[in-house]
């Protein structure tokens, strides 16, 4: 196990922080019928008259299972967005450190920084769209305390190499932040099984991609319990909502449905990725392990623009580095697929 000490990477505001104590923290689990009355709530029943449980225990219970991951070891978030943040007000002091970012990548990580009013240094993927991990470990200094790895990478798709990402792991200082958003459409495995023996090793997911729940905003960050007892301390106390956790836990009991789901998505992903590459100003497609595929075309701007006229919306990466004149589709219903490939053989 890799030694490094998590508690000289945290704002020094956070280290001796108390955590707001909830009505509810203390009697959740009394086996006898209690009255409430603790937390001026209204009594009348709507289902969600009673504040939310702030631990959110039946869906860290039901991700333990599937994730093989002990529930003491997870935070759940509204979203990634807001894990995301948590790991910056822990972890970052504004105006004085920063973060390293290897574009292109996730749009989210700079614009927290932003926020936090942290500084961004951006180290370029190689032209395989895999981290230079040399060039990542020059840029660090004492105050770079998070880096983001983002796999499998949105726009570029690609999952990277695992070799690189454990070198990234054992030698860089502070924090690594592996966002796997996309991780249940890839091929690689997860570095959750890693967790334990890297102290330093942060790994967020999403409802949000392949378990087909983007309008509930439940993201999960893995890490040590000790960082994630320090996460529990800043977080806000009902941060995830009643009728996110009801509709996770269900969704997460339907796990043959959701893996089924993502079966048609990698069978239509090879399907659109054939019939995309029969599309005359389609230059390069390059592979993917997510749920959407990055194009080169002949001009970004002019096939967007004609697409939209078209009533398809796709995104646009054009002015991101190392992703001139590309589009990102996402895979959709076969009908959807069928409408963008119909459209693009037509312009
Ligand atoms: C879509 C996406 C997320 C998901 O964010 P949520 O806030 O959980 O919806 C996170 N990271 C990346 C790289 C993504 O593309």
């Amino acid at each position: 196990m890799r030694e490094i000490d998590i508690n000289n990477l945290l704002r020094e505001n956070i280290k001796n922080i108390k955590a707001y104590s909830s009505a509810r923290d203390e009697y959740k689990d009394a086996s006898i019928d209690m009255v409430f009355i603790d937390a001026n709530e209204n009594p009348f029943q709507t289902n969600v008259n009673r504040y939310p449980d702030p631990q959110q225990s039946k869906v860290k219970e039901r991700l333990a299972e599937i994730k093989g991951v002990s529930a003491s070891q997870m935070l759940l978030g509204n979203g990634s967005d807001e894990v995301l943040d948590l790991l910056f007000r822990a972890f970052c002091e504004p105006k004085q450190d920063n973060v390293i970012t290897l574009p292109p990548t996730y749009g989210m990580y700079k614009v927290l920084a932003d926020l936090n009013a942290i500084e961004v240094k951006q180290v370029l993927l190689d032209e395989n769209f895999e981290p230079k991990v040399i060039e990542v470990l020059e840029a660090q200094n004492d105050n770079s305390k998070i880096l983001f790895l983002c796999s499998p990478n949105n726009p570029t798709a690609n999952s990277f190499n695992a070799n690189k990402i454990e070198q990234l792991l054992s030698e860089f200082k502070g924090i690594v932040v592996i966002d796997e958003a996309y991780i249940d459409f890839s091929k690689q495995e997860s570095w959750l099984s890693r967790l334990n023996d890297f102290p330093n090793l942060i790994v967020t997911q999403t409802l949000s991609k392949a378990y087909g729940l983007a309008g509930i905003r439940l993201g999960i960050c893995y890490a040590s319990e000790y960082i994630i007892s320090v996460l529990n301390k800043i977080k806000p106390p009902y941060n995830v909502n009643q009728l996110t956790q009801d509709k996770a836990l269900e969704r997460l009991t339907s796990l043959d449905l959701v893996n089924q789901e993502v079966d048609t998505i990698l069978n239509k992903r090879k399907q659109l990725t054939e019939q995309l590459s029969s599309i005359t100003f389609i230059k390069t497609i390059y592979p993917s392990d997510a749920n959407f595929v990055l194009a080169k075309v002949d001009d970004a701007n002019k096939r967007y623009s004609q697409l939209i006229e078209k009533g398809i919306v796709v995104r646009n990466r054009t002015t991101q580095a190392l992703c001139e004149n590309c589009l990102r589709f996402t895979v959709g219903t076969a009908e959807e697929n069928k409408i963008l490939i119909k459209t693009l053989n037509q312009l």
